[in-house]
């Protein structure tokens, strides 16, 4: 008698958000097509924006059967947006199994920036961050990364694009370097979103390995977050700089710069009230930044609940800023945007919690 075992194992599609263009080559690869057969198909997801394999009609007939069989289009959703007086909106971007990340835009006259999360939570504990008060969960994958930028663009639709990208939302992006750098890849590509490699900048607080790795593969802007000039101070703030300290940091940004387009380095420094901010904080700074050609960031303390930290005042900001601009440093103030609904940098985290059950409420009130 024969023996009839059903084994019923649901086949997971891949997800083609996943590759970049050389990972879908390779895709490609690996069944037998042609390489350059990825590149129309990446040209019909980022810039016809058609996800249907049978409306993709440059493509065989066969290739899609096998697309359609296998794989899928699959990008991340927003459900729920914030939109602040300066017209910048905060979006909680659904990343399934109730994890869930911030994306924020912001507006200006003649750009619009996407700051886009890395991870869900932060594994690192940057004493005045609030994501880290979170924890860390996850990485985000590849397609979870670029599919805020898509539906970023989707949900702007014919007010606007995204014209500059900045990975400062929550996580470290140095450390998902195998997700994050396809997803910058499909950013810069002209295939994809074509961004300009100065309008998409990777920030970290100064995971040094990677910051050599990255530049082996990949030379977009970068930002670090520096917040103090000595390594006294900085393995409090920063605590990686245990591991990494301010000299090795340095000489990673040196390098970085061989091959940046911008051939400067942003350093953010969070002016944090009588703990980075003296006369003599700035000298030192002055002296660090001497050594890598620099920009610097200032960026004004944005307060969370339960955080000891105050914002140093406006008139320490300027004068700290005075110092560093006159001893030759291109320094700016940042503008805090989106601070009346908690958008501000430094200020995603997970108080989605509260607010999704809070509609929860409402709705069960026949409110929402
Ligand atoms: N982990 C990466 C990416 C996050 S970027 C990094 O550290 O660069 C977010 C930026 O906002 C970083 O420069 C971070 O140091 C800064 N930041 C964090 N908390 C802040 C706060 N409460 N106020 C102002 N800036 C803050």
């Amino acid at each position: 008698m024969k023996n009839f075992v059903t084994v019923l194992v649901k086949k997971e599609k891949i997800n083609l958000l996943n590759f970049d263009r050389k990972g879908l080559q390779a895709f490609f690869a690996e069944m037998g097509e042609k390489p350059f057969r990825a590149t129309l198909l990446i040209k019909w997801i980022y810039q016809e924006g058609e996800w249907d394999f049978d409306r993709m009609t440059n493509i065989s007939k066969s290739l899609r059967a096998y697309l359609k069989e296998n794989c899928c289009i699959v990008a991340p959703e927003i459900i729920l947006e914030q939109v602040a007086s300066d017209g910048t909106r905060k979006w909680v971007i659904e990343m399934g199994g109730g994890n869930k990340v911030e994306a924020v835009y912001i507006p200006e006259e003649n750009r619009a920036t996407l700051c886009v999360s890395s991870q869900v939570g932060c594994a690192l504990a940057c004493t005045f961050c609030s994501t880290a008060q979170q924890g860390f969960n996850r990485n985000l994958t590849t397609a979870e990364i670029i599919g805020q930028l898509i539906a970023a663009n989707h949900r702007i639709g014919e007010k606007g694009r995204v014209t500059n990208v900045v990975m400062m939302g929550m996580g470290e992006p140095l450390l998902n370097f195998d997700n994050v750098v396809p997803a910058m890849n499909l950013m810069t590509e002209d295939f994809a979103f074509g961004l300009s490699k100065r309008r998409v900048t990777i920030s970290t607080s100064g995971v040094v390995p990677a910051m050599y790795r990255l530049q082996e593969v990949c030379d977009i802007s970068m930002a670090v977050s520096l917040h103090a000039p000595t390594d006294e101070v900085r393995d409090i703030l920063v605590p990686i700089n245990q591991k990494y300290p301010l000299k090795e940091l340095m000489a990673a940004c040196n390098k970085y710069i061989e091959k940046s387009p911008r051939g400067f380095i942003t350093f953010e420094y969070v002016m944090l009230d009588g703990i980075n901010d003296s006369d003599a904080d700035a000298r030192a700074l002055v002296k660090l930044l001497k050594s890598v050609p620099s920009k610097l960031n200032l960026i004004p303390f944005n307060p969370f609940p339960n955080t000891d930290y105050q914002c140093s005042s406006r008139r320490v900001i300027e004068r700290f800023r005075d110092i560093v601009y006159n001893a030759g440093i291109v320094t700016t103030i940042r503008k805090t945007r989106g601070e009346d609904i908690d958008a501000a940098c430094g200020q995603l985290v997970g108080k989605v919690q509260d607010k999704s059950r809070r509609i929860e409420r409402l709705q069960k009130m026949g409110i929402a």
